[in-house]
This record gives structure tokens, C-alpha cells and sequence, in this order.
């Protein structure tokens, strides 16, 4: 038996890497391109359709600007552990297949492929305006995704019927029936919960209407927030646009479940000039500069967690060991590099380009900071807000010195104990401190 299950794995990894070796074919309709390899074209025009119909019904119903055309990747690898099903926000979905049967309806496979292809537009929905998504809990991301989701299957079952499926069945049951019913039967959702978050967008678009969400998003893309306590400006958009004491009772209700504060820390840091720094930085790293792995994790960051040398001392700069993925040009957008005390809480944001790190081969990179005066124990975070399609890897040593954290500031963040991130701080004093060169 051993031996017989042997030749499959390995007939199956030929297989697979005669598909990889392949050009990806591409199926296309009006707005959806499908790049597939290791599954069949009906397999991949299925999938095409169902998010061509998601698509136009985001846009019929609601009014969403949507992608022009949105891209799906589709690939098939053996080694894979589980199906993965991704969108990168903008304009692109990617499933990560094991076989083509993992296409077979949900009764076979346990997978739930035109309401997962119609969450990921649901996400595209709310995702292309709203851009700054640190005020986002997961509940409102990931609860917006299933109630708008779970309608758009509705939609593309109206459209397709049940035929619109590669494995034909009636998928209507993964749709609005589904959620009703963990709506009624989950009349106190778990706090914090999808289904939670999606009760509750459910219950603002029947107050708004759908047709008004889109305009709502943008406004709250254009509200400008204070991400230690974003509710309240969110809420004056909001009650501004919709003057209805029901618009502003669900906020109530709403705040606590979908808005995340980030507080900020009590440290008063002070700033210096770099002309003002001692210029004899002293280099603060827990690794022993040999990366053996690396990381990068969609909704979190990389901390590390250092002690100052003594009191008055800066960061001026933040070295970090990686390397881009995605595609080749840089993405235009910024990442950031956060100063937090000893609890992770904010002192003092930094941004930087994506450019700043290659593809390929990992290197150090060396991030300048304006001279920002650091707390005894302090944290440095990086956040570069990856997606499956964009984000570095950043690397790790052999050993945790239990420094390392995965986390974002203001939130909760929890250990990483595979080996210390190869991330560095470099602090330096000010001239004037040094009691025999006074400042000239
Ligand atoms: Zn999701």
C-alpha cells in the first residue's frame, strides 16, 4: 500500500510540473480574466462567470466601482495543505487549488467555491474605496465580505442558474438562506464574530439603502481619523449623511463590534535635527544575522522588542533583512515603520516606499528615522499590509530570544517563537548631551 500510494504522489508531481513548466492559459469575458494551469477550460470558465456575475451585480444593485477587469489566478499544486482563496484589495482574486477536483461541489469537497469566489468580491467591494483599513476590525471586513458575499451568490444563481457551477448544484443554499439562518439562529452572535459583523451591515443597508453604501465608504475613506479612537469622526460622516436617530442607535451598537482604536502612547518623545546626533550610533539587534527563514502575515506586522542604552537616546535608524514579492514593479503604495513604547502603542509613525525593498535575493535594508527620542524598553513595528500579491518577506534566525512579535501598534500582538526577526534598531545621542563637547 505504502509503495502504490508512492507512484501516485510522485505521477501527480510530474504532472504538476509539467503544468507549472506551461505558459498559464487564459479564459476571458467582458470584465474577468481568468489565468489558469492544472485545471480544465469548463473548470476555469465556471469560475469566470460566477465572479463576471458577482461583479455586475456589486455594481447593479449597490452602485460599487468595481475593477474594470478583475484578474483570477488560478493554480493547482499536490503539495499544497490546504485550498487557499485570496484577493489583493484592488483589482485581483487568486485560488490556490491541490487538484481540479477540489472544484467538486461542496458536498464532495467541503469547500464552498461560488459563495468563497463571491466573498472575495464582496471584499473588492468595500476594499477598493476604503483604503486606510487600519479602523477595520476583522468582524467589519470579513462580516461586510460575507453579507455581501452570501448576496451575490443570490445574484449569480438568478443569473446561471444552477449549471453556472463546473459541478452543477444548487448553491442558492450557500447564499442569503444561509445567512438568514445563522441570523436567526444566532440571535446573539459571538462577540466579534463574522457572522456578528455581517448582522450588523446587513441591518445598516436596510436603514440606508443599498444603493447608498458605496457613497458611505468613500466618505469614510476621506474622513480624516485618529486611529487611537477613529469611532467618533466615523460617526459625524456618518450621521451628516444619514440624519435618522435608527442611523445613529446602529452606530452605537455598531462601534464597539466593527471599529478598532489603536491608543497611542503616553511617551512624549522628542525629535532632533540628524545634524543635532552625536553620529556614533550604537547598533541595538537581538539575531545573529543569519537568516534561516522568513514571514509575512496578511492583517499583522513584525515587531521587535529592544532596551535603550540609557536615558536619552534616539532612533535614527531601522535596518530590516528582506525581500518583495509580487509583481516586479514596486506597488506605489508606502510602508510603515512604527515606534511603540513597551505596551506597543504608538509614539511615533514613519512611512516608507515599497521600493525601498527588492525582489530576489533578501539583503539588509537601512530605513533613516528622524532622530526620535525612545522610552527605556521600546518596540519597533513594521507593518508593510501585505496580500497574497504584495508584501516583503521578512527573515528570521534560527533561535527566539522571545523578542519577536507578531503584531500591529495599538493592538494585540502575541510571540513568535521560530527564531528573532532580523530587524535592527539604530539609536545615537545628541551632541549636546555629551557633557565635554557642548553644542557649538
Ligand atoms: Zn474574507
Amino acid at each position: 500500500m505504502p509503495a502504490y500510494r508512492t507512484v501516485i504522489a510522485t505521477a501527480a508531481v510530474l504532472l504538476f510540473a509539467t503544468h507549472v513548466s506551461a505558459e498559464p492559459a487564459v479564459w476571458r469575458s467582458d470584465h474577468v480574466a481568468v489565468s489558469y494551469q492544472g485545471i480544465e477550460q469548463v473548470q476555469a470558465e465556471a469560475i469566470g462567470r460566477v465572479v463576471e456575475a458577482a461583479r455586475q451585480a456589486a455594481i447593479d444593485q449597490y452602485g460599487f466601482d468595481m475593477p474594470k477587469t478583475v484578474t483570477v489566478t488560478v493554480t493547482a499544486d499536490p503539495e499544497l495543505k490546504h485550498v487557499r482563496l485570496f484577493t489583493d484589495g484592488h483589482d485581483r482574486i487568486t485560488l490556490q487549488l491541490r487538484r481540479p477536483d477540489d472544484l467538486r461541489r461542496p458536498e464532495v469537497t467541503g469547500a464552498y467555491h461560488v459563495y468563497g469566489l463571491c466573498h472575495e468580491v464582496g471584499h473588492l467591494a468595500m476594499y477598493r474605496p476604503i483604503t486606510e483599513r487600519r479602523w477595520l476590525s476583522s468582524a467589519a471586513a470579513e462580516g461586510w465580505a460575507h453579507y455581501l458575499g452570501s448576496h451575490l451568490v443570490d445574484a449569480v444563481h438568478a443569473k446561471l442558474g444552477d449549471k453556472g457551477w463546473c459541478d452543477p448544484y444548487d448553491y442558492r443554499a450557500d447564499g442569503t438562506q444561509r445567512l438568514n439562518k445563522q441570523l436567526q439562529n444566532d440571535g446573539r452572535p459571538r462577540p466579534g464574530s463574522t457572522v456578528e459583523g455581517a448582522a450588523l451591515w446587513q441591518q445598516l443597508v436596510t436603514l440606508i439603502g443599498k444603493e447608498r453604501v458605496p457613497g458611505l465608504f468613500k466618505a469614510w475613506q476621506e474622513t480624516k481619523i485618529d486611529l487611537a479612537d477613529p469611532g467618533a469622526a466615523l460617526r459625524a460622516t456618518l450621521v451628516e449623511r444619514h440624519p435618522d436617530e435608527k442611523v445613529a442607535a446602529w452606530w452605537n451598537r455598531a462601534e464597539p463590534v466593527l471599529v478598532v482604536k489603536r491608543p497611542s502612547s503616553e511617551f512624549d518623545a522628542r525629535t532632533a535635527k540628524p545634524a543635532a546626533m552625536m553620529k556614533q550610533p550604537r547598533q541595538l539587534s537581538h539575531d545573529d544575522g543569519k537568516p534561516t527563514g522568513k514571514r509575512s502575515m496578511a492583517g499583522s506586522g513584525h515587531v521587535v522588542a529592544f532596551d535603550s542604552p540609557g536615558v536619552g537616546w534616539y532612533l535614527t535608524k531601522v535596518r530590516i533583512h528582506g525581500a518583495r514579492y509580487g509583481s516586479p514593479r514596486p506597488p506605489a503604495d508606502d510602508f510603515r515603520v512604527t515606534l511603540c513604547d513597551e505596551q506597543g502603542k504608538a509614539i511615533r509613525e514613519f512611512a516608507f516606499p515599497y521600493a525601498s525593498f527588492q525582489r530576489g535575493a533578501a539583503r539588509w535594508v537601512d530605513l533613516p528615522i528622524e532622530p526620535t527620542e525612545v522610552p527605556a524598553k521600546f518596540r519597533v513595528c513594521v507593518d508593510f499590509n501585505p496580500t497574497g500579491t504584495k508584501g516583503v518577506f521578512v527573515f528570521f534566525d534560527t533561535a527566539g530570544s522571545g523578542r519577536s512579535r507578531f503584531g500591529l501598534p495599538g493592538g494585540r500582538s502575541r510571540g513568535f517563537s521560530n527564531g528573532d526577526w532580523l530587524i535592527r534598531a539604530e539609536v545615537d545621542q545628541l551632541r549636546s548631551a555629551d557633557a565635554l563637547k557642548p553644542t557649538p
